[in-house]
């Protein structure tokens, strides 16, 4: 194709507003507001707020989403499309990955070539892709990522409730007076809600929280009650409460009679299986009085929210959780009512958009089904397409397997990083290996993903991007572009129009901006619905391109001639099935699958982290953020690390059936004994050996196809050390193999945590360091396995490399990181004492250690805390107030709650007075009873 018939996209059709731009967090569920303005002090600076007219968030965010600008920089951005090592035009690029998913089509059939998708794509670009393959390709091998964080909770709704529908919103989580979360460490993973319940607790004492979770997270350490039920056993206790509810009569029986269908058949099977609390307590391996005080306050309790997530969805059996969850609520009427629903909370920022415009293998657009012939006539009359998909795809874990042997040659992945995210990450990275044609479309340069893809596809960031997401709360919110496109970077519904005009479709893709998409999409929802599904955004169908630029946060339902849209579903007691009533569902409940055993007698959970997210191509170039937690680790039981023989903060091989991991081993007595905790977030680009999913076999939930990366038996095995090394450097170096190391990137500066037994090679390092531009200075001592080295010159230090002995004989010679890291950022480079200092001592002659990083907002450490502490302040408030840690976004509240019990300070919460109706705006005020 020539370049005069490409749809040219530059910056004036972006709308950007340099002054002030509202727009959405990319990152978690929860989906805040956001204020993007031009700094005050700097003339190219800006400052992000949180938007206090978001009903997200209402002025809050978390630190994850207030260090976001720190990530919009150039540096590892992919700028330029490149087809197998070379740079090329978009035109070139386009036609080649266009002729090649041609060619394997004519040759292979549709069902060959494959999209995998993403929760960060923007609801235009979901909905471009979406309809690229499944109404015009044929083939419905369209599958996204937020496959592995709630297809659980879809299957569950659609079985259900017979739609995929949220019935509840924020606000609900406010004015419930129980609220049960279950499998979710919310205080770290969706820090503002976390955040909005603890208001209301505040504002509501009589509020109860239990949090059911086999840690003792810091969400649970907020909890009234915290059932540290055994792993994978949720669906029991669920079970068991559907039964208690049963056998004291615990119902809304004109609901259940005007509203459901099959109540009897699975009350009745329900009481089989759990005929008294005690048998579930010995089930779930919790204490009977617990399971029995949780079974009394939530039939007692008409205003319930329920609130799931990845604990729940991401095993085996996710939906028959999920299902035993809504029996509970559908049992007792709690559902579509103020402060009463069960309510699946989304990881991803566009997980809910991405079901909205059928972005799943086994959907259609606008919450369609693809095993409906008349929801496939409707969308295909709708698109004018030719060949629309007549039966469900392949779902992401099968995806990859049909990559791996050879039915699907040709895979487009868009903005996300499946090397490191899907189950047997191993396999995936053979699959790519063997794909004939692998093509990536992403903002960063280098992911695990993007190392095996033949062609590279240059896609805009967050800051760059204009479309809108939907958050938990079936809230449509706008995310704005506020930076131009630089380089040659292109919007992912660009680059996706232009291959289908490449492929001859350029009549149905002929959008000119979002905003068309969007109508479209709205336009679809609505068209032959008539109430008769759940998604319906017809009211916004006949919006003008300004007032899709102007639209504020906007719930959906919003039907044709609505001016505004429906926080709640089903308070009318009608649900999307054939006779409008909602199923109880026989789940045939199955225990936990995996086991662990002799040889693997761990049991493996995977999650987030505070201040990371996914796999770190973002969130890994904020410095900030890398401070919170520095190095890949697993947590474990003390108990466990003594049954081991693991010293905390030994690095330690973990290690299943599928390979092996190295982490640095981490107490943690909230942990269960026999149960392990590792993050999902390290990779390859990271550390060398911390993709923890490459551990996690490929097991799915049957229904959902959700896989289950809760469980996983695994053993435990410490490694020893001859020798540690910190190498700090202003540019990135490559190291010696078959070492164990650990990467971070903070604020320019390359900083590696290595260690090994065999011989570390330091002239692999000096080759490195040797420019006629440095000195270098260097100490070494073999006896003891200490080693400086040192390249500088007048002006600056480049590199430093810390040698010292391994775990082995101790770390008497370790330098001091947090030292060497400030002389670095703030040395004077005309003091020639400060390499002598590094060189001879490594940290700061009157140094003192200042201990972990508490407060990211505010960059204060634990040494700071515990002054504070020692120094009278006992409440998290006072700290604050001493300190400032905590005063910000608030997600390091209950590790400042747990210094201070620590420090055996007790504390308490101060009801707000009686009259109050709304929480202050700083929730952890606390009143100091020491
Ligand atoms: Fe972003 Fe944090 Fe809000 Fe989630 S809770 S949307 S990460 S600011």
């Amino acid at each position: 194709m020539s370049e005069s018939t490409l749809i040219t996209l530059n910056e004036s059709d972006v709308s950007v507003n340099p002054a002030e731009v509202k727009t959405t967090c990319a990152y978690c569920g929860v989906g805040c507001g956001f204020v993007v303005s031009e700094g005050a002090k700097k003339e190219d600076a800006r400052e992000l707020q949180a938007d206090k007219d978001h009903p997200a968030n209402k002025g809050r965010f978390c630190v994850k989403g207030s260090s976001q600008l720190d990530t919009i920089g150039l540096d590892n951005r992919l700028l330029y499309p490149r087809v197998d090592g070379r740079q090329v035009s978009w035109d070139e690029a386009l036609d080649e990955t266009a002729r090649r998913l041609r060619d394997t089509i004519a040759e292979h059939g549709p069902d060959s070539v494959a999209f995998y998708v993403s929760g960060q794509l923007l609801t235009e670009d979901y909905y471009v892709a979406n309809k690229l393959m499944k109404g015009f390709i044929g083939s419905a091998n369209i599958d996204t990522n937020s496959r592995l964080c709630m297809s659980t909770a879809v299957a569950a709704h659609k079985r259900v409730l017979g739609s995929d529908s949220v019935p509840g919103c924020y606000e609900d989580l406010e004015s419930a007076d129980l609220i049960v979360i279950t499998g979710s460490n919310m205080a770290w993973t969706h820090p503002v809600v976390y955040q909005r319940i603890m208001a209301a607790k505040a504002a509501r004492p009589h509020m109860k929280l239990v949090v059911i979770d086999p840690r003792k997270t810091v969400t649970a350490e907020s909890a009234d009650l915290h059932l540290q039920l055994k792993p994978g056993t949720d669906a029991f206790l669920f079970d068991g409460l559907f039964a208690h509810l049963v056998r004291t009569a615990a119902l809304d029986i004109e609901f259940i009679e005007q509203c459901t269908k099959g109540f009897n058949d699975v009350a009745g099977n329900s009481l089989k299986r759990s005929p008294s609390g005690r048998v579930v307590a010995e089930r779930c391996g919790l204490p009977e009085k617990q399971v029995s005080e949780f079974f009394h306050l939530f039939a007692a309790t008409e205003k319930t929210v329920t609130v799931f997530s990845q604990g729940i969805n991401q095993s085996a059996n996710g939906v028959e959780k999920a299902s035993a969850i809504l029996h509970c609520h559908l049992a007792t009427g709690r559902i579509g009512k103020p402060g009463a629903s069960p309510f699946s909370i989304t990881g991803q920022p566009n997980a809910m958009g991405g079901r909205e415009v059928g972005g799943l293998a086994n959907q259609l657009a606008a919450h369609m089904d693809l095993e409906n012939a008349q929801h496939r006539d409707i969308v295909q009359g709708f698109w004018g397409s030719v060949h629309i998909a007549q039966r469900p795809g392949l779902k992401a874990v099968d995806l990859f397997e049909a990559i791996h042997n050879g039915k699907v040659k040709f895979v487009w992945i868009m903005a996300t990083n499946p090397v490191v995210s899907l189950p047997d990450a191993g396999r995936v990275s053979e699959a790519l290996k063997k794909c004939e044609c692998v093509v990536v479309s992403d903002c960063v340069a280098d992911t695990d993903t993007l190392r095996l893809a033949h062609i590279k596809l240059p896609a805009a960031g967050w800051g760059e991007k204009d479309g809108t997401v939907t958050n938990s709360e079936r809230c449509i919110s706008r995310q704005r572009a506020f930076l131009p496109l630089p380089a040659d970077v292109k919007p992912d519904w660009w680059i996706i129009c232009r291959i289908a005009e490449r492929l001859g479709f350029g009549k149905q893709f002929a959008y000119q901006m979002p905003a068309d998409i969007f109508i479209e999409h709205a336009k679809l929802s609505a068209f032959k619905n008539d109430g008769s599904r759940d998604f319906d955004i017809g009211g916004l169908a006949s919006l003008s391109h300004q007032d899709y630029n102007e639209l504020g946060p906007t719930y959906w339902p919003i039907r044709a001639g609505q001016s505004t849209g429906s926080t709640r579903l089903f308070a009318d007691g009608k649900f999307f099935t054939d006779d409008g009533r909602a199923r109880f569902v026989e789940t045939g409940l199955q225990g936990p699958v995996i086991e662990n055993t002799l040889q693997f007698p761990l049991i493996l959970n995977t999650g987030r982290i505070r201040d990371q997210w996914h796999t770190m191509t973002r969130t890994g170039r904020s410095a900030k953020l890398q401070q919170h937690r520095t190095e890949v680790f697993a947590e474990f039981h003390p108990e466990d690390l003594k049954k081991y023989g693991i010293q905390n903060d030994q690095l330690v091989s973990l290690i299943s059936p599928l390979g092996r991991c190295v982490m640095r081993a981490s107490v943690n007595a909230g942990q269960s004994p026999g149960a392990v905790f590792a993050p999902i977030h390290w990779n390859d680009c990271f550390t060398s050996a911390g993709r923890i999913d490459s551990l996690i076999p490929a097991v799915c939930d049957p229904v959902s196809g959700q896989p289950a990366f809760k469980q996983t038996a695994v053993k435990a095995e410490a490694l020893l050390s001859e020798w540690q090394a910190l190498l700090i450097s202003r540019e990135r170096l490559s190291l010696p193999a078959n070492h164990y190391w650990n990467y971070r990137l903070l604020d320019g500066l390359h900083v590696y945590n290595i260690e090994g037994k065999e011989h570390f090679d330091l002239a692999h390092i000096k080759r490195q360091l040797t420019d006629e531009n440095y000195k270098i200075a260097e100490l070494t001592d073999s006896d003891s396995n200490s080693a400086r080295v040192i390249a500088y010159n007048k002006k600056t230090v480049f590199a430093g490399l810390f040698v010292w002995p391994g775990s082995e004989s101790g770390n008497t010679h370790k330098p001091d990181e947090n030292w060497l890291l400030s002389e670095f950022r703030t040395q004077s480079a005309e003091n020639k004492f400060i390499p002598v200092r590094m060189l001879a001592l490594g940290r700061a002659v009157h140094g003192n250690v200042e201990g972990a990083l508490i407060c990211t907002c505010h960059q204060v450490r634990e040494a700071a805390i515990q002054s504070a502490i020692s120094n009278g302040c006992c409440s998290v408030e006072t700290i604050g107030q001493c300190t400032r840690a905590g005063t910000q976004c608030g997600s390091c509240v209950p590790e400042l709650r747990k210094l201070i019990q620590t420090a055996g300070l007790a504390t308490q919460q101060l009801p707000f007075s009686a009259d109050s109706q709304v929480a202050p705006d700083n929730f952890m005020q606390e009143e100091s009873v020491c």
